[in-house]
């Protein structure tokens, strides 16, 4: 595990890097790392990284519509009936699985009920194909407090709660 020193040098150093942001948004970001690094109990800071990393996608997602959503029915999928190809419903995105031809048991009202990196991080080829794709090393706030193995593992463990996301994170630490 990197220490603190370190993760406040590297996210720093990265921050600075960053030509697209003003001297004003750099301070923020730094101080939103300082304000992390503050937390010394290392559960707690991984439950609130995780808790902001999801924060930060759903605000991603939803701001800039990634998904092109409309009626319940992404870019993709309309992608698909332009094509005809055959389904058996074009709704909810890929929260639909065509393999088991049902919804995901966590979507609940059109929503995720539960808080999964992965499935966050996730976006498809026809998405990937547009330049629009996620991971947890894109995030400043995030890229230098986990390692490569909780990294890896946050973004290929789906469709599981943040309680099981976070032993696994605590395991590879
Ligand atoms: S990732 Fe692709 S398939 Fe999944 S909801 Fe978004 S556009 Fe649709
Ligand atoms: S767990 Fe993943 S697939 Fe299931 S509803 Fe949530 S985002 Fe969709």
């Amino acid at each position: 595990m990197r220490n603190d020193s370190r993760i406040l040098k590297l996210s720093s150093r990265e921050i600075e890097k960053d030509k697209s942001l003003s001297e004003k948004e750099r301070k923020e970001r730094i101080r939103v790392v300082e304000r992390m690094l503050k937390e010394k109990n290392i559960e707690k800071r991984y439950s609130k990284l995780y808790d902001m990393i999801c924060q930060y996608l759903d605000d991603e997602f939803i701001n800039k519509n990634i998904c092109g959503f409309s009626n319940d029915i992404c870019s993709r999928r309309r992608c698909m009936m332009e094509k005809k190809i055959e389904k058996d419903t074009y709704r909810n995105g890929c929260c639909h699985s065509y393999k088991e031809n049902k919804d995901c048991e966590h979507l609940k009202d059109g929503r995720c009920s539960i808080k999964n990196i992965a499935c966050k991080t996730f976006t498809c080829p026809y998405l990937r194909l547009q330049g629009k794709n996620y991971s947890v090393n894109k995030i400043y706030f995030a890229k230098y407090f986990f390692n490569f193995r909780q990294k890896l593992y946050m973004e290929t463990t789906y469709f599981v709660d943040k309680d099981v996301v976070m032993k696994g994170i605590l395991k590879r630490r």
